[in-house]
């Protein structure tokens, strides 16, 4: 099956840096047969997009509004991010929850609209250290409120599930912990959905451990931020050696 690997550059790059990523990038994984996306910053999508067309890659956004146009001052549509060459969005990431406050509902919100707007939603949900022995219960939580009402079809909707607590710490769960969360998120998106989903572990994803990650059944790909800013790590990654 293949998997989904997807790199989440947050705020990192200039416009002339995320060029030169797409120039080596589509050289090192031509060929590779998996799911690749890669998330510039805003300002990045266009100028990435359009050097990576005609290529296997496809280009994200790390996050945007509800709505599609108005008084929003900073803010951008999902449909501005389509029109820029953007085919997916990251919402729900532990970054615009923990720092910019942004609660399950307005999540719910914005996964509504990305879809309607007819892109892909990479919905992450993830519990903290002081939750980590009651994650059941958060995860459930996250997955349904963040999921309320939504019209998912089995193309518009990833789940990554990103322990708060390993995210650019450089602590990655085991491998039967991620098992573990996985059987458990999986089972909980086909209560919530009807069908099972893809779900991505994310949290300091590198050569060194992604592909005993990948390799797991219950794992449909990887969510990685610091390694994924190297053309060669990312690469490494999705060839899965
Ligand atoms: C992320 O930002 O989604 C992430 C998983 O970051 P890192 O790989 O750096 O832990």
């Amino acid at each position: 099956m293949k998997k989904w690997i997807i790199a989440n550059w947050k705020m990192n790059k200039t416009i002339k840096e995320a060029e030169d990523f797409a120039d080596i990038i589509t050289g090192l994984t031509a060929g590779i047969d998996e799911h690749l996306v890669v998330c510039p910053t805003f300002l990045g999508i266009k100028p990435f997009a359009d050097k990576v067309k005609n290529t296997n890659i496809k280009v994200g956004a790390q996050n945007c509004y509800k709505e599609v146009s108005g008084a929003f001052t900073g803010e951008l549509s999902p449909e501005m991010l389509k029109e820029a060459g953007a085919e997916f969005v990251i919402l729900g990431h532990s970054e615009r929850r923990h720092i910019f406050y942004e609660t399950d509902e307005l999540i719910n919100e914005k996964i509504k609209a990305v879809i309607n707007a007819g892109l892909k939603v990479i919905f992450c949900i993830g519990e903290t250290l002081e939750e980590k022995d009651k994650f059941k219960e958060v995860l459930s939580d996250q997955l349904e409120k963040g999921l309320a009402g939504v019209d998912a079809n089995g193309e518009n909707l990833i789940i990554a599930y990103e322990p708060v607590w390993a995210i650019g710490t450089g602590k990655v769960a085991t491998i039967n912990d991620i098992k573990e969360v996985h059987a458990f998120v999986l089972e909980k998106a086909h209560e919530i959905l009807g069908y099972l989903p893809p779900v991505l572990y994310g949290g300091s994803v590198k050569p060194s451990n992604s592909k005993e990650i990948l390799d797991l059944d219950e794992v449909g790909g990887v969510l990685i931020g610091g390694a994924s800013l190297d053309p060669n790590s990312y690469e490494q990654i999705a060839r899965r050696k």
